[in-house]
């Protein structure tokens, strides 16, 4: 017999984990596969974005994520040194976790919490949901789009094959995607901008061999411009060392390695090498997010240097966009319109991310390009003193971009999206390290208190929420159009003039994924026509006044 799941996720890393958790939670059954064992060889991510903090909370595991094991006690200074026995050029000074604010526009802070931790905790809440069935090794080997479902080949530990049936698949399967391949799309964008290779190594007190106050990443800048990165990687005894490498192929081996990580502490020390992995820096967007019922997220749709900690947090806002669109065609609300807009929505996000992201890198390698002049690596002379500041404070201005870039986070905006209803007002400017809430559609849905800890963004997630200002606007024909196509939908009336300025209008129409679909003053538009628009049962049809 042959199983039928209605979602099969193929990979099990961070995406595909929160998008099996993120169809559970919405009641949805999903089947994970991933090829490897629950263990990590090597953590890549470990900054988990404040968009992604939001969906945390959303799920109820923000708790989970503070607890994971990362020290966040753990100071989060950036700094730029010759090395940990030398000079340091300058420094941005972030608290830890633990004392870190949430700012104005959010009712949550990123956090640091590598893939080791992080992906525990998204397989513990999509296992919660007692919707997802996770099964390690087992590797997806085939798939074929039969045009009302899907077939695919699995291969299970004991080298068992056997066939499951869904009524969608979604390839989470990381850079080398089986999935993507099998649809063939290919990418475009920037090949390889680096062979990198990073280790991690464990050292408990490496602080105390050095003289550089303590950081969370070092980034280490010799007469050849910047050559490696150092990582807290759990905030205690654990640091991944990055040698950046170039754009040709070499291998590095353990005494290569060795050596170089003595070179930056700035001594030889006793450390074990947890692991060592080379990895190919690369900055690519799939052409195409879908084909049929396959659809591609994460690393599977976007490769990006990881300056910035852009890749990840993108991959999970691909989930929580195209989550509710496969429930609502599962549950029969959802049209092709809304699987479609998938694309349309995260291609773009996808694309602004990876290009900011070689940006941030093209700045972090300047010093390659405008070598330091020998002068900064001398003596503690007041002038070699003097050299290195005014050296050092240029890199700290250029590297600001890569440290403050909520805008990435929280700007992020669906324009002309054909399940978003436009009202016509004019695109606010797109900014990195500035983040401006607005209601206008297409937008992130703005946060504001609503009690000492009780925020807006709680009342979405679930269902469309049409949030009302003024109570004295009636919607009942919304809510007759709304259950007329089964689409959930509830009313929250907020009473916050804050909050209704934010929001610009005194109805908006929230999506579940957070975003704002619609909003008005006055529900002059056909509503049937609007649930429609919104839901992806029409495509492009004026709504008529
Ligand atoms: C050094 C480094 C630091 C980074 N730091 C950050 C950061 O701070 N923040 C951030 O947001 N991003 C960061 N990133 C990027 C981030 O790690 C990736 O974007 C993220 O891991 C992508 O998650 P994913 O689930 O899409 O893919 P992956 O994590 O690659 O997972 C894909 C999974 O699919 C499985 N798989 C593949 N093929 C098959 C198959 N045929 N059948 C079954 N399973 C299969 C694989 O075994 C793998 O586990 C960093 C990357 C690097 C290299």
């Amino acid at each position: 017999m042959t199983d039928r799941v209605p979602v099969l996720i193929v990979g099990g890393g961070p995406v595909g984990l929160a998008l099996a958790g993120d169809l559970g939670w919405r009641g949805v059954d999903s089947l994970l596969v991933e090829a490897r064992d629950d263990t990590i060889f090597q953590p890549k991510m470990d900054m988990v974005g404040i968009r992604t903090m939001e969906f945390c909370r959303r799920w109820g595991i923000v708790d989970d994520v503070y607890s994971a094991g990362y020290n966040r006690q753990y100071i989060q200074d950036c700094a730029w040194v010759t090395d940990l026995n030398g000079y340091e050029f300058g420094r941005e000074k972030f608290p830890p976790p633990a004392d870190e604010q949430p700012p104005q526009q959010s009712p949550q802070h990123r956090e640091r919490c590598p893939q080791n931790f992080f992906d525990p905790v998204l397989t513990r809440f999509a296992r919660q949901t007692e919707r997802s069935d996770i099964r390690y090794r087992t590797q997806l080997l085939s798939f074929q789009d039969h045009g009302d479902h899907v077939t695919a080949v699995l291969r299970d530990q004991d080298e068992h094959e056997y066939e499951v049936e869904a009524d969608y698949l979604v390839g989470c399967d990381g850079g080398g995607s089986t999935v993507r391949a099998g649809l063939g799309i290919a990418m475009s964008g920037e090949g390889t901008l680096t062979y990198t290779s990073n280790a991690v190594f464990r050292r408990a007190g490496l602080e105390d061999l050095h003289s550089t106050e303590p950081a969370y990443r070092y980034i280490f800048i010799g007469p050849e411009g910047t050559w490696a990165t150092l990582v807290a990687i759990n905030g205690r005894d654990q640091w991944r060392f990055s040698l950046i490498g170039d754009e040709s192929h070499r291998e590095v081996g353990e005494d290569e390695m060795r050596k170089a990580i003595f070179r930056a502490i700035g001594q030889e020390f006793d450390f074990e090498f947890l692991s060592i992995l080379p990895w190919e820096r690369r900055q690519l967007v799939a052409d195409s997010y879908r084909k049929g019922r396959v659809f591609i997220a994460g690393d599977a749709a976007h490769l990006t240097s990881p300056t910035g900690g852009f890749g990840m947090n993108t991959g999970i806002l691909d989930a929580v966009n195209l989550s509710w669109k496969l429930a609502a065609n599962l549950q029969g609300w959802g049209g092709e319109a809304l699987l479609d807009s998938y694309e349309y929505e995260q291609r773009p996000v996808a694309i602004r991310n990876v290009t900011e992201a070689g940006g941030n890198l093209k700045r972090m390698l300047g010093p390659r390009v405008a070598k330091p002049s020998a002068e900064v690596f001398e003596d503690d002379s007041p002038q070699t003193e003097a050299a290195r500041r005014e050296y050092g404070d240029a890199y700290t201005e250029a590297m600001k971009r890569e440290w403050f870039s909520i805008g990435i986070h929280l700007g992020y905006v669906y324009e002309g999206s054909p399940v978003v209803v436009s009202d016509g007002s004019p695109m606010p400017p797109v900014e990195v390290q500035r983040y401006v809430p607005t209601g206008r559609p297409g937008h992130r849905a703005p946060h504001a208190w609503l009690d000492t800890d009780r925020s807006l963004l709680d009342e979405y997630g679930r269902e469309f929420v049409a949030v009302r200002f003024d109570p004295s606007v009636d919607l009942r024909k919304l809510t007759a159009a709304a259950e007329s196509i089964a689409m959930p939908l509830r009313i929250v009336d907020v009473d916050s003039a804050p909050a209704a300025e934010l929001y610009g209008a005194k109805i908006a129409l929230v999506r579940p994924d957070g975003t704002v679909a619609w909003r008005g003053d006055d529900l002059t538009v056909d509503p049937d026509l609007l649930v429609d628009r919104v839901t992806g049962r029409i495509r492009e049809r004026a709504l008529a006044a």
